[in-house]
């Protein structure tokens, strides 16, 4: 059945000519000079230089004051000390991904009815759809966003890179900081734990994969949502997450995945391919390497509509931001040679359905007998 999915492949264009303009690059390609451009709030800055610091501001404008003064005349608030600025590790919100269907299952045995893996199976289910939950998650992470902006009274000009990242993936996840064990991140259950004792630099690719793990399961989540008709709950998230693990077909779709998602946001030659490579190596020849690339390929295009909803935010000037975090960060030599084995193709609309279809009836009709398993994962939710 995987193989039957090699028809529909095509060129994943934007990650090949990244690729190749790394591995082949003309004299001043865009991907290694960019200028920066001195704008009117530089030269304001630079006149101001001589006057009295700035050290408050107005939480509704944004606007910068001495120490002297106490309110903003415009707006009519009280001012704030810029020091006083609440730390973003300390913030956390409930974040919110609702999906409301006509059935809400309280119960597993009310999910694997015949009816229910009947529908799976026939599978109504379009690219428009899928687009319409592409476009939800991306609306209900910008709502916590700017929630979290909002009650805390940010200023996002105020923080780092890493904070804003940081911060932006408080709208999809908690995030909790550890300081032991061997991986660097780690995505559980709605949830990430990142190490802080690796540089800022890491910290953001690390934190940029792991959200990826969290939108895949959301996607997988909704998708079931729309096609039971039912509302979001732990028994929906607890299926979605064994779907995507119970398998090395799932688990290799979901590494390579967050592995693309990644290297969109990382300086090339720094990616790291211990994720998905050590799912590979534990195949063990369960899989040809014929279905290990088309598997790539599936990642590829679930990796594509996640940049999509990661770059509404992460725009050109983050990106930049970020590459400029690697620089000071990291002393290695970039090593480009393994972005020779990157795949670089993906799914055409009608290929990329019959993926979902696979794992989706797969994963369900196993998951039906795993009951004990999803217990486990209901639990965690
Ligand atoms: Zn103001
Ligand atoms: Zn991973």
């Amino acid at each position: 059945m995987l193989r039957n999915l090699s028809e529909y492949l095509e060129v994943d264009t934007d990650k090949k000519q990244l690729i190749d303009s790394i591995l082949m690059p003309r004299l001043e390609s865009p991907a290694f000079y960019s200028k920066r451009v001195i704008s009117r709030e530089d030269i304001y800055d630079f006149c101001e230089l001589d006057s009295l610091p700035l050290t408050k501001y107005c939480p509704k404008c944004h606007k910068e004051y001495p120490e002297n003064e106490n309110f903003c005349y415009d707006c009519l608030t009280g001012l704030k000390h810029i020091s006083d600025i609440i730390d973003v590790r300390d913030i956390n919100i409930k974040q919110e991904f609702k999906v409301r269907g006509s059935n809400d299952f309280s119960c597993f045995e009310n999910i694997f009815t015949p009816e229910n893996i009947d529908k799976v199976n026939s599978f109504d289910f379009s690219i428009r759809d899928y687009k319409k939950i592409q476009n939800g998650i991306k609306r209900a992470a910008f709502k916590n966003f700017d929630d979290l902006v909002k009650s805390n009274e940010l200023v996002l000009d105020y923080l780092d890179i890493l904070d804003k990242i940081l911060l932006f993936s408080k709208s999809f996840v908690e995030v909790d900081f550890k300081s032991f064990g061997p991986e660097l991140g780690l995505y559980t259950f709605n949830r990430i734990d990142i190490d802080d004792r690796q540089s800022a630099a890491l910290q953001i690719t690390t934190l940029i994969h792991e959200l990826s793990h969290f939108i895949l399961k959301e996607i997988i989540a909704q998708i079931l949502c729309r096609i039971l008709d039912c509302s979001k709950n732990s028994y929906i998230e607890a299926i979605a997450t064994f779907i995507l693990v119970h398998a090395p077909f799932t688990r290799l779709i979901d590494e390579y995945s967050a592995h693309t998602v990644e290297g969109r946001f990382t300086m090339y030659g720094y990616q790291d391919y211990s994720s998905f490579l050590e799912i590979e190596q534990s195949l063990e020849g369960e899989m040809s390497k014929e279905e290990i690339e088309i598997t790539k390929s599936i990642g590829n295009t679930f990796a594509i509509s996640i940049k999509k909803i990661l770059e509404s935010y992460i725009d050109r000037d983050l990106r930049e931001d970020i590459k400029t975090q690697f620089r000071m960060d990291i002393m290695d030599r970039p090593n480009y040679e393994m972005l020779m084995m990157e795949n670089c193709e993906n799914l055409t609309s009608e290929g990329f359905l019959k993926a979902i279809w696979l794992i989706l009836t797969e994963g369900f009709e196993t998951a039906s007998m795993n009951i004990s398993k999803l217990t486990e994962y209901e639990n965690c939710f």
